[in-house]
């Protein structure tokens, strides 16, 4: 195919699969070469933004419309994470030539109903051909109130940490789609699969955070790793009590409930999950916050003085990381 005929390619696929995604009228139904977008009286627009690669961060025969989904959603967990409200997103695709028409249906179909879902709306993107492997770079753009985004810093000695939902199960699931552990029935199976595929970004409870939490951010990197970034920035320790940390039913028969699984669990990342401090006056607000949004809130541990995260163990005495890529212990 020449370039001219590549480029017109992407033109109808555009107004075919993309412009119907493009609800806002700042978007001009992407008949434009940008968007233009304002936040409510009194609030800013947060930014944030992540890729996922083929052979990385999915594979090619995963369902398309999960990987649309997960793409958005990552972001949308981010944005969470902050307390922010979504509003839309910008898409990147790079695409090879595996990439084909109905690819492409059921991956905007993915979009489509995660728009629903979140009532986020597509503003824009770009869209290029790769010998290389497929790339979908999404870009979320919400709205926060002036000044009150939560940040990694700000968590005091004597603040309580909590985390929503339950962690580990992102990981589970990579672990039965690699086929590395099968010791799972079938609903838990799913389960995990559908934490890891399609994860549920706390938007509400992240609403709800705002003005709340002294710090706080989604937990993608594992819970250990991302509460590292608030002590770090906070300038804090975090003690962890190993023995709070929720974990599923499905994680916890998969990797059993020794202190090593539950550091596994505790390590493994995709969970976007929130992890978060508040001060310890504040834990019956936080309290109806999460039943109000439907979300468990487990508290997990205390922020001290010092630095560093320690997992703490039934008796008190730190745990320590058996694995690399750790460096708070
Ligand atoms: P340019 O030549 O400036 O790169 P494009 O042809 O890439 O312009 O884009 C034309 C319009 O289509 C713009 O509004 C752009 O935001 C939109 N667009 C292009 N690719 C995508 C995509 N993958 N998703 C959503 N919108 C897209
Ligand atoms: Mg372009």
């Amino acid at each position: 195919m020449n370039d001219r005929v590549q480029r017109s390619g992407e033109f109808e696929m555009i107004a075919r699969y993309f412009a119907p995604l493009a609800k806002h009228p700042g978007a001009f139904g992407l008949k434009d070469d940008a968007a233009v977008f304002r936040p409510r009286a009194g609030r800013e627009i947060i930014l944030t933004t992540d890729a996922i690669i083929e052979g990385v961060h999915f594979m090619q025969d995963d369902p398309p419309d999960t990987i649309a989904r997960k793409a958005l959603r990552v972001n949308l967990s981010d944005l969470a994470g902050k307390g922010a409200e979504p509003a839309g997103y910008l898409l990147s695709l790079v695409l090879p030539a595996w990439v084909n028409d109905s690819w492409i249906s059921a991956f905007s179909q993915g979009l489509s109903d995660d728009q629903a879902e979140f009532g986020v709306t597509l503003f824009g993107g770009d869209t290029d051909r790769t010998p290389g492997p497929l790339v979908i770079s999404i870009t979320a753009v919400g709205e926060i109130e002036q000044g009150m985004m939560v940040r990694r810093e700000g968590a005091r000695a004597g603040d309580l940490v909590f985390v929503s939902g339950t962690v580990g199960d992102g990981g589970a699931g990579l672990e039965i789609l690699k086929g590395e552990n099968a010791k799972l029935d079938l609903s838990q199976r799913e389960f995990v699969i559908s934490r890891y595929r399609t994860p549920e970004p706390r938007v509400a409870l992240g609403r709800k955070l705002v003005g709340l939490a002294s710090a706080g951010l989604d937990v993608s990197d594992g819970l250990i790793a991302d509460l590292g970034h608030i002590a770090e920035w906070s300038r804090v320790r975090i003690a962890v009590m190993a023995s709070e940390i929720p974990i599923s039913d499905a994680c916890r028969a998969l990797w059993g409930g020794s202190s090593q699984a539950i550091m596994r669990a505790a390590t493994a990342g995709d969970d976007y999950e929130l992890a978060f401090a508040i001060p310890p006056v504040r834990r019956a607000e936080l309290e109806s916050a999460a039943s109000e949004t439907g979300v468990g809130v487990t508290e997990i541990g205390r922020v001290e003085a010092g630095e560093g995260v320690v997992l703490l163990g039934p008796t008190g005495a730190p745990i320590l990381l058996g694995r690399g890529g750790f460096t708070h212990f």
